[in-house]
């Protein structure tokens, strides 16, 4: 039973990995196949496999594991599936980037060969990112690890894609996507950033078609779209144009006849309130295009790399990308006088997060999902409380966000994805949706099937993760026994991106929502302020800061002091707040092992208290009492700070710094040998359970100080969840020590107001407020005077006189009195010294005042400030007149 003596100093590396270890063989973390009890199931977010995990990611780790760590021990089957997640795009944007970096253009190879270069990218970076998860002694179930393209995977993802086909909520059009010209890919609106940039803007002049001199002046950021015109629009309320509505313009360079129409979209306010209308280039001007059914479709005339193309470019400028067609044709503008002048113009922009080109709206012809009949459920299920949003201020995001939402583009024009599950009979042109792609067409029979070239959106599988991952749409065991999941973890960013629509997914295709609770973790900010992301590249590598400072520190570092839902700092500062803490949990541990007896009983039940029992026992059991109902608490409300915060206040304040203090005598065997077993047992009582509510938070270091105490069972990760009524409150206790706390806090304050010595302990007096509180100090005297460090402490009745000499302070409890500490006769020199300096001072002051001639000519705020100035003098003299006066002869010190 007895465990060897813990080292002195706290090593995380010395125990971490061995833990680890031992967790892995003991297979703690494996659910079981057939629960017998409740369950409780965590989705872990996939991390993308386009590089390492962040320290983003630990938090949403940390706070995961915290979870589930409490329902194990609390007795449920617990579940938490660990995966990968393919990141298409992101994926082939970052082998891309490697290419290029080689001189080899991603585009220029041929599919199997990238699809090659992807699949190393995997096998380097998938078992760094599972190393990152083991290192941090994250509790997922290993044996259920899943890869968003394994093939059963894939099969989930098809399987989806059939089902809303065949409902009829997905469909192929030509719509208005963002085009990202360097991926050469559609991308989502939430993977466009729109940030504010300088940019120019071209006034043109558009001559009338009946060769009438003039034209129209139209303001345009991008004159070599021109030849992609179909109309000039000005605003129907517009007086300035409302002859020219109606006529005919030339296309500037082409000559190519176009109408002036009106159209309510246009600002007059904008240029000369004329613009070009380029309906397959421009979301505003393809709206306009269809309102106004006369108008034609031309060709596009940028092609997917975003380069002038067709018949209506002029042949000399075809080929030429954005900048470069922006510049001759403004060339050919100007040649021909057409342009009238430029200006600098701010403007929003739209960039691809994964490329940082600028985005072009083109008219493609893509797959959408109907987003409208699956988002309505979601909302129902968030407004009825199915599922909850924590903190609930996102609540407001999320509905207006379901409110608005556009259907959702799912095709990309990139190599590494699933393939989508359509293809075309080259025979009878016959669209053929498929899980299990068919060897020929179902309708005529022919064996040439041209599939679609395009892949699925990675969150076309990633939005069927909670049940995906559980083995859907087979009607496996995981699935009938761990489905519906319970909390969704994750940082807020990818809210949109992936939780909502999980929970659209998870209501359509299995009827229920996917889990009961999302909480939405914050954003960690670095040094300087900025949002750690994989982006930047600002995020420590979580395996050099677990390395450095232990996985325990990490971990707690990222839960506390900073709220875990909001945005705060990581950095030195907390994790070395974390690691102090850890020290003194340690500390504390040894120390009682160091008082525990070998033999001595694990602590199964509370110490048996009587009434007669140390006041400091009765309140240590009491606070431990209220630190297991306020940890269950916050816990279940997802304020994992605030749990974390209980636990610190808790372990730090009330049992080390005050309990250890106050038993210190007991336990060294100046009482009783009953107050020695009692104060014993009542310390080790309470650490282990500490331990077991600390254990979630910082696994490692409770697993090695658990055993080195007293303690029944072979693991802390499978000890029973202390049962929040073990231990009653005892509201008197509570009260009756918060009267001695007081008291050595308000003696500790004077000692410090009056600069006492620490190796002085000076006399003190308490005139309690009433009999009561008499009886209580008299009792708690000794623990007061050790504590406060003053002695001896002496209780004044109600009319006995107060001491001389003596600071005080008052409380509710009564009035507090301490010796002032006498002076030295070096100190009454300097005091002395320091005296005639402030009266010669005050009197040059008084002198100046009093000068008549000072006050007309000086400016009212001199005046007053030397007016001040004597006031102020005055004051610090009068203070060491009365110190010089009270330290004057001695009148004994306290000791
Ligand atoms: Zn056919």
């Amino acid at each position: 039973m007895s465990a060897p003596a813990l080292p002195s100093r706290f090593d995380p590396k010395a125990i971490e990995a061995r833990w680890q270890a031992e967790w892995a063989a003991h297979g703690y973390f494996r659910a079981p196949d057939r629960p017998s009890r409740p369950y409780f199931a965590v989705p872990i977010p996939p991390p993308n496999v386009t590089g390492i995990l962040t320290m983003g990611h630990m938090l949403g780790y940390s706070v995961m594991d915290i979870l589930v760590r409490q329902h194990r021990m609390q007795g449920n089957a617990t579940l938490w599936v660990p995966g990968l997640d393919h990141a298409g795009l992101a994926t082939q944007v970052e082998v891309r980037r490697r290419l290029a970096k080689e001189g080899i253009r991603l585009e220029d190879l041929p599919r199997a060969q990238i699809l090659e270069q992807i699949e190393l990218w995997r096998q380097e970076h998938e078992p760094r990112i599972l190393e990152q998860t083991r290192a941090g002694g994250f509790s997922v179930d290993w044996t259920r690890y899943r890869y968003t393209m394994d093939p059963p995977a894939a099969r989930a993802t098809r399987e989806a894609f059939v089902q809303l086909y065949r409902a009829g909520l997905i469909y192929r059009g030509e719509r208005m996507v963002n085009w990202d010209p360097r991926l050469r890919t559609a991308v989502s609106d939430l993977e466009v950033l729109h940030t504010e940039e300088d940019g120019r803007l071209y006034f043109v002049r558009y001559p009338w078609a009946d060769g009438s001199p003039g034209g129209l002046e139209v303001a345009t950021v991008r004159p070599e779209t021109i030849f992609g015109d179909v109309a000039v629009a000005v605003h129907p309320d517009d007086a300035r144009h409302s002859s020219d509505v109606g006529r005919e313009v030339l296309l500037p360079i082409v000559n190519r006849r176009v109408p002036v129409i009106t159209d309510t979209a246009i600002d007059p306010a904008f240029g000369a309130g004329a613009l070009k209308v380029t309906p397959r280039h421009d979301l505003v001007d393809y709206e306009i295009y269809r309102r106004h059914p006369d108008l034609p479709l031309p060709a596009s005339i940028l092609d997917d790399s975003g380069r002038l193309e067709g018949d209506l470019v002029p042949p000399e400028l075809r080929g030429l990308d954005c900048d470069r067609g922006r510049e001759a044709t403004v060339k050919r503008l100007e040649e021909a006088r057409l342009l009238l002048r430029t200006e600098t113009y701010r403007h929003s922009v739209a960039r691809s997060e994964r490329s940082d080109a600028m985005i072009e709206p083109r008219l493609s012809t893509q797959w959408f999902v109907k987003m409208r009949p699956l988002a309505d459920p979601a909302v129902a299920a968030v407004r009825e409380g199915v599922v909850r949003i924590h903190p609930d201020r996102w609540m407001l995001s999320f509905f207006r966000w379901m409110e608005t939402i556009q259907d959702w583009c799912i095709s990309r024009q990139v190599v590494w994805g699933h393939p989508i599950p359509v293809s075309r009979c080259a025979a009878c042109q016959e669209e053929i949706v498929y899980v299990d792609r068919p060897a020929s067409c179902p309708k005529c029979g022919c064996r040439e099937l041209i599939p679609d070239p395009d892949v699925l959106d990675t969150w076309f599988t990633s939005w069927l993760w909670p049940f995906l991952s559980l083995g859907w749409p087979e009607e496996t065991a995981d699935l009938a026994h761990y489905y519906p999941t319970h909390v969704l973890v994750t940082g807020r960013d990818i809210m949109f991106f992936w939780v909502a629509r999980m929970m659209m997914a998870g209501l359509y295709f299995t009827g229920r929502a996917p889990f009961s609770d999302v909480y939405l973790t914050g954003m960690l900010r670095d040094d300087r302020g900025r949002r750690m992301s994989k982006h930047l590249g600002n995020s420590p590598d979580p395996l050099s800061v677990i390395a450095e400072r232990g996985a325990d520190a990490t971990r707690f570092a990222l839960v506390f002091p900073t709220p875990t839902d909001e945005d705060g700092p990581f950095g030195r500062g907390p994790l070395e707040g974390a690691r102090n803490f850890l020290t003194k949990v340690w500390n504390l541990t040894r120390f009682a092992q160091s008082h525990t007896p070998s033999g001595t009983a694990p602590p199964t039940t509370p110490p048996a208290l009587y009434a007669h029992s140390p006041l400091e026992d009765r309140w240590i059991l009491s606070r431990y009492a209220a630190t297991v109902a306020a940890l269950n608490d916050t816990l279940a409300r997802f304020e994992i700070s605030q749990a974390a915060t209980t636990l610190y206040q808790f372990l730090w304040h009330d049992l080390a710094d005050r309990y250890v203090e106050l038993i210190k005598d007991r336990l060294a065997g100046k009482g009783d040998a009953v107050s020695e077993r009692t104060a014993q047992a009542t310390l080790l009582f309470v650490i282990e359970r500490s331990l077991r509510l600390l254990h979630p938070f910082v696994p490692h270091m409770t697993e090695e100080l658990w055993h080195a105490l007293p303690h029944e069972g072979e693991s802390v990760t499978v000890a029973p969840w202390p049962p929040a009524t073990e231990v009653p409150r005892d509201a008197l206790a509570e009260a009756r020590m918060e009267i001695v706390l007081d008291s050595i806090r308000l003696l500790r304050n004077l000692r410090a107001e009056e600069h006492v010595a620490v190796e002085t302990i000076p006399s003190a007096w308490i005139r309690p407020q009433n009999e009561e509180v008499a009886t209580l100090l008299k009792a708690e005297c000794g623990a007061i005077e050790k504590l406060a460090r003053v002695h001896p402490l002496k209780l004044l009745g109600p009319g006995e006189a107060t001491p001389e000499g003596t600071s005080t302070r008052v409380s509710a409890a009564g009035e507090y009195f301490i010796l002032r500490p006498t002076a030295s006769i070096e100190d009454t020199e300097t005091l002395r010294r320091e005296r005639d300096k402030l009266a010669a001072l005050l009197r040059k002051t008084r002198e100046r005042l009093a000068d008549l001639g000072f006050r007309d000519r000086a400016p009212a705020s001199v005046v007053r400030e030397a007016e001040e100035k004597a006031r102020e003098l005055d004051e610090r003299l009068a203070r060491i007149d009365a110190n010089l006066k009270s330290t004057g002869p001695s009148e004994g010190s306290g000791r």
